[in-house]
């Protein structure tokens, strides 16, 4: 396909191709089998938004057992639900580059969502990957790299369904900013459109989606924008051929909430399950499916196959977590056969049971089911672990940092005998003061910041102030704390002027798109510190010890933010980027502050030091351009840290950089090839055969309403009031079959991409003086000047990319100097860990729009670079 096309892929590629899923898929055939046309529909189908219990559900087939199933937010935790977990957001978990912590925060939450009778849950966010550092989701998402975020999106999504829930990867695709994502909400009557090249689709955008895929996601959400110039749930070149056929996605297709904006074409483009089920506006009951999914297969306009597929992919889903596993899934009141034990809709135990309609029958909603663990499984001490790891140390002159409990440092003690002073300053160090969960889906920046805003939020159970953590840190004794929770500078100055330590917080907050605090719509306006915060660290940094102070800074953000306001002030010694934290915000500080953990958070992004490095392309589209706002992603695969590297921009901090208390020096790089180069994959393997069915239309009349049927208000149902003008067709549709993709094959795409080619090792040494975690990284450079053989172009490259990274725990030394080793002095000796990379031909390869296929270039030499960061990469060698 040429660039910024959408070009017809049909029809959708059947379900039940992949081996991994066959047994799902011969017990969804022998149900589907059983059902009427009206069941199958009533699967595929939302009852509409505030029908039932959950932000989205469908209906159940209860003569064949088959559950309503309950769709629930959101990446970071149970939205609208109590005695939950508010985990740490998706850019802290990004932070931590700690693979084993991306599956264990999955399985808690997943545990969560399977205790409070959900089926569904909707997460992880990888899009917006992050194209715009300013976009108001960036952080549900885990960082703009697609490798880390796919990795991360692969671990969790793993966590969770291990729990036996199924996992949605959103937002299919490229809905990087909050204007105009939706047809009307902005003005406009039509959503914008991200208009992109079929490479860096391929490259960045869809990367982590294939490596969902490859992790067995159940669910994919399509998104609302539009992909050139084609609603993304009716863009058949990316659902039915980019996802179904070459990542080979054997799970169901949701809409995002009122994403659908057609009924036959969404359909046959790939969609299988329209949520919440009201069509083009809120709960108007007016569904583009339901009765009018029912009405397209009587009259021939939908295939008979379309909704078997549709189907049998949901109920394969539902099999291949185990659902149906009563064991492994209890069953749930309050209806004694299955579903939620919580309501979206009210904090009440007893409420209404359709709050969307009119009817007025009540019952136990809400059971209050404390999910949060307990004993050592409490889920509060992972998030702790979290956020702390997913705090990034990105400044530490003198080592300031840790702090000790007495104040004085030992060698500092000396001399002084009045009392230590620490002031604690910003409105960011306190919670709000009207209550931790006083702005709806925490639709307001106000007090300390742990999440971000939108459906992507939680209620706090609890949420530890940094203040009150900080306070319980420093031994009263010897220290005396004062605070100043405002971002206003205290009057008197001498209040700034007579403290040792200065910890100031400031932060920056964005969210979701139908929320707006002050004049923050979603994405944020700019990329500095909010609400003055600037202003209060430059004052700070002025006064603190008169001068001779030390100053801490503590940012809570959604994503980077510019800190050239104050950073290079003298007495800024050191400055901690905390992301956002979650509910156990003050004790993960602390932890890292005072050192009873050692920081090994990474940036998961680059920090410019000014906006416009971002490049042209890294800028929100805040004034509509048109009757559909267009947007072009001219910039390609040049984001974030590709950009930095292109242009040779110095960034204040690199992607993937962070300090840590200890030293870490890195040896013996060894790349061991496993074959030539080659430029082509395998040929695509076959798959197995999908179910069969028989693709009779039944009579209309089954179709219809059963006699004496209770009908609500707005609820949606998939039967006809009448047949009046349904006419059985007079030849099927036929669609001509697309050629199938030379990269698909399995789930994630033709098998053969994910061959070993290299095996990448080095050793890392702790060579200071204290234990911690090392993130080690690895980064490819394709060759430079090359051009395809066959035709001779050039085929342009980034400098460098992200192809894995292990974090490992190294314990400091205690034998003697590294021999050789520049700075290893403290007789710190000197333990090591082997770390290894298998790297796949995907890896090393790019996608080749004329092939249509993941092409590796066999002329030139590949740069293998193993390091602490994308500039700081010591060892290198070529293949
Ligand atoms: C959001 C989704 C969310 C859904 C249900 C939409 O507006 O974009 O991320 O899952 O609402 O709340
Ligand atoms: C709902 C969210 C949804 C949003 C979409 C809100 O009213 O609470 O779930 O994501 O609308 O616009």
């Amino acid at each position: 396909p040429k660039d910024g096309l959408s070009p017809p892929w049909y029809p959708t590629p059947k379900g039940g191709t992949d081996e991994k899923w066959k047994e799902s898929y011969r017990k969804a055939a022998e149900l589907v089998k059983q059902m009427t046309l009206v069941e199958k529909v009533n699967i595929t189908t939302g009852t509409g938004w505030s029908m039932e219990m959950c932000v989205g559900n469908t209906s159940p087939v209860p003569r064949l057992k088959f559950p309503s199933l309950c769709l629930q937010d959101g990446p970071l935790g149970l939205r609208f639900a109590d005695n939950i977990t508010a985990f740490p957001a998706g850019i802290t978990v990004g932070a931590t580059w700690n693979k084993d912590l991306m599956y264990k925060r999955g399985r808690a939450h997943g545990k969560e969502a399977r205790l409070k009778g959900i089926n569904v849950l909707l997460g992880p966010a990888m899009g917006p990957l992050g194209r715009m550092p300013a976009g108001g989701r960036t952080w549900e998402g885990f960082g703009p790299d697609p490798v880390l975020q796919g990795i991360a999106a692969a671990q969790t999504i793993k966590g969770i369904q291990d729990e036996g829930v199924m996992a949605t990867a959103k937002h299919y695709l490229l809905n990087e900013q909050e204007h105009f994502r939706q047809a009307w909400e902005w003005g406009p009557p039509n959503a914008i459109s991200s208009n992109i090249d079929d490479r860096t689709t391929h490259e960045i955008y869809a990367w982590p989606f294939a490596e969902s895929v490859r992790a067995g996601v159940a669910s994919i959400m399509c998104s609302y924008n539009q992909v050139n110039n084609s609603y993304a749930c009716q863009n058949s070149k990316l659902l039915n051929g980019i996802l179904k056929d070459e990542l080979g996605f054997q799970g169901f297709v949701q809409s995002d909430w009122l994403a659908q904006r057609s009924g036959v074409a969404s359909s046959l483009a790939g969609l299988d399950m329209t949520m919440p089920g009201d069509g083009l506006k809120w709960a108007d009951g007016k569904s583009l499916w339901g009765a009018q999914l029912t009405k397209a297969v009587l009259n021939g306009s939908i295939p008979m196959e379309r909704l078997n597929d549709m189907a049998t992919r949901v109920v394969a889903a539902w099999y291949q977590v185990g659902q149906d596993d009563t064991e492994k899934w209890p069953l749930q009141p309050p209806d004694g056969d299955g579903g939620p034990n919580f309501s979206s809709w009210t904090d009440e135990e007893i409420g209404l049971l359709h709050p969307g309609s009119t009817d007025k029958t009540t019952g136990v909603v809400n059971k209050f089911i404390n999910v949060q663990g307990e004993g050592d499984d409490f889920h509060g001490n992972l998030v702790r672990q979290v956020a702390a790891e997913g705090t990034v140390l990105v400044k530490n002159d003198d080592n300031l940092l840790p702090l000790v409990r007495n104040g004085w440092k030992e060698e500092e003690k000396v001399g002084k005998v009045t009392k230590y002073r620490v002031g604690v300053f910003g409105e960011d160090s306190r919670v709000n003061q009207d209550g931790i969960n006083a702005c709806k889906d925490r639709g307001c920046n106000v007090g300390t910041l742990a999440s971000g805003w939108g459906s992507g939020a939680v209620d706090y159970p609890y949420l530890t102030e940094p203040l009150w953590a900080l306070r319980q840190a420093f031994n009263n004794e010897s220290v005396y704390v004062v605070d100043f929770p405002s971002n206003k500078l205290p009057k008197d100055k001498t209040l700034i002027e007579e403290q040792d330590i200065c910890i100031v917080f400031a932060n920056a907050d964005a969210g979701e798109g139908y929320m707006s605090f002050e004049t923050t719509h979603g994405d944020r306006n700019d990329l500095y510190l909010q609400k003055g915060s600037d202003m209060l660290v430059k004052g700070v940094a002025k006064s603190c010890g008169a001068g001779h102070g030390k100053v801490i800074v503590v940012i809570h953000t959604v994503g980077p933010v510019i800190l050239e306001n104050w950073i290079d002030e003298p007495t800024v010694k050191a400055v901690l980027i905390a992301n956002l934290p979650g509910q156990e915000s003050g004790n993960s500080l602390v932890d890292v502050l005072f050192g009873h953990i050692n920081p090994s958070g990474r940036l998961p992004y680059t920090i410019a030091k000014k906006e416009d490095d971002y490049g042209p392309g890294s800028k929100i589209l805040y004034y509509p351009n048109g009757l559909v706002p267009q947007q072009n992603f001219s910039e390609g695969l040049y984001i974030d840290y590709r950009y930095f590297d292109k242009k040779d921009i110095a960034p204040r901090y690199e992607f993937g950089y962070g300090l840590s208390y200890t030293t870490f020096h890195l040896t013996s790089l060894l790349v061991t090839s496993h074959g030539p180069k080659t430029p082509l994959p395998a040929p695509r393997p076959s798959g197995i055969e999908p179910p069969t069915y028989s693709t009779d239309i039944p009579d209309p009349k089954t179709a219809l309403f059963p006699p004496g049927f209770r009908k609500l208000s707005k609820y949606i149902y998939p039967y006809l009031s009448s047949t009046d003008g349904i006419k059985h067709p007079e030849i099927q549709t036929n669609m001509l079959q697309s050629p199938l993709s030379e990269a698909g094959g399995a789930q994630g795409g033709n098998p053969d991409l994910y061959s070993k080619i290299l095996t990448v090792s080095a050793s890392v040494t702790n060579i200071g003086l204290v234990d911690g975690d090392c993130v080690v990284q690895l980064y490819i450079a394709f060759p430079q000047n090359y051009k395809d053989p066959e035709t001779g172009q050039p085929v342009d490259f980034p400098v460098r990319v992200l192809r894995g990274f292990e974090k490992v725990h190294v314990e400091a030394g205690k034998q003697g100097p590294v021999p050789g080793v520049k700075g290893s002095p403290h007789g710190g000796g000197g333990n090591s860990k082997m770390v290894v990379f298998e790297v796949t031909r995907k890896d090393l390869s790019y996608w080749d729009v004329r092939r249509q296929n993941w092409v590796m270039p066999t002329e030139g030499e590949f740069g293998i670079q193993v390091g602490f960061s994308s500039r700081n990469l010591p060892l290198q060698d070529k293949w």
